[in-house]
């Protein structure tokens, strides 16, 4: 006699199989989608951009921190200062569309952070750069040295 809770294990199994490939299917469609119409406004402190269908709009925080960029639940984007510097533009607006896709998806979608918004986010952060110019190479480098500086290694 099977144990119905044999059965409800079997169950589990196939529902979490499913719900596997629905985000891995998702986060393929997503790779795909355009990041469209991003604005900044109030002098680089909001960000606002349309994707999956939606349109997203957030404040950025722009201080001493201890990530280049990051987001949070409550206080929207935060970008460290020192994007802001000469030169730094289009890096400093890359960094921001990373971080509003990113906060976008978890906050939406329920997307795991690292393994499924993070990578959708560096995605659509190059498609951003590149439209704009930048050069992706020259960009990664520079956010990289940046963390490295305020991590204090
Ligand atoms: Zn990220």
């Amino acid at each position: 006699m099977a144990s119905s809770g044999n059965k409800r294990k079997r169950y589990a199994a196939v529902r979490k199989r499913r719900e596997e490939a629905l985000r891995a299917a998702f986060v393929k469609v997503l790779m795909r989608s355009p990041v469209k119409d991003v604005r900044f406004s109030e002098g680089n402190r909001r960000i606002s951009l349309s994707f999956a269908g939606e349109r997203a709009a957030y404040a950025i925080r722009v201080q001493r921190e201890v990530y280049v960029g990051h987001w949070g639940r409550k206080s929207g984007i935060h970008i460290d200062r020192a994007m802001l510097s000469k030169g730094r533009s289009k890096s400093f607006k890359a960094l921001a569309v990373h971080e509003a896709v990113e906060k976008f998806l978890v906050e939406r979608y329920g997307l795991r952070e690292d393994e499924e918004a993070h990578v959708v986010a560096t995605a659509k952060e190059r498609q951003y750069l590149e439209r704009a110019g930048g050069d992706w190479n020259a960009h990664q480098a520079s956010v990289y040295r940046l963390w490295a500086k305020l991590d204090g290694h």
